[in-house]
């Protein structure tokens, strides 16, 4: 995805609260983030808990959601909803996130099982541990990140599609 700033972050958000963007933390990291390799850039707010957001390119344009994560955690091992990392290499938990428009503002909201580090990118990218010969491994791994760009697609489309217009 493109490289982003602060300020784009910031101006992209819906379905969010002034109070809730002005409350943002980015990571101390931001700087060094190689955006060649994300989908979406994912993060966990490290001064508010059980807070993340998921900065998407959606339609040409960009949107940014914040999730909460639910208290309950899953009680067995869950498989991320959006990069189907069969290893299970992260956490999945539960996220929610307020619908935008009107809706949201009635506490309208919509949940996914999702990475708690939100590194479905990486998962993605991942390669299968054991492969038959004649594999061809550019197409799993363009594939597993097709697939993982749709969901997310999906999740916004979702999340924006009760907008006022
Ligand atoms: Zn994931």
């Amino acid at each position: 995805m493109q490289h982003l700033t602060h300020q784009q972050i910031i101006d992209s958000f819906r379905g969010a609260t002034r109070s809730e963007i002005k409350r943002v933390t980015l990571p101390t990291d931001f700087a060094d983030t190689d955006f060649d390799a994300l989908d979406f850039y994912g993060w966990r707010d490290r001064k508010i808990p059980r807070r993340g957001y998921i900065c998407v390119p959606h339609q040409g344009d960009l949107v940014t959601l914040l999730l909460t994560q639910a208290d309950a955690v899953p009680k067995r091992r869950a498989m991320c909803a959006w990069c189907r990392d069969v290893n299970l290499t992260s956490v999945a938990v539960m996220f929610s996130t307020r619908r935008a428009g009107q809706a949201g503002r009635r506490g309208d909201t919509i949940g996914v099982l999702a990475c708690e580090d939100f590194s479905c990118p990486r998962n993605a990218r991942r390669l299968p541990p054991a492969f038959h010969k004649a594999t061809d491994l550019e197409a799993l791994r363009a594939e597993a990140v097709a697939g993982l760009r749709q969901r997310v697609e999906a999740f916004v489309s979702n999340a924006l599609s009760a907008e006022d217009v």
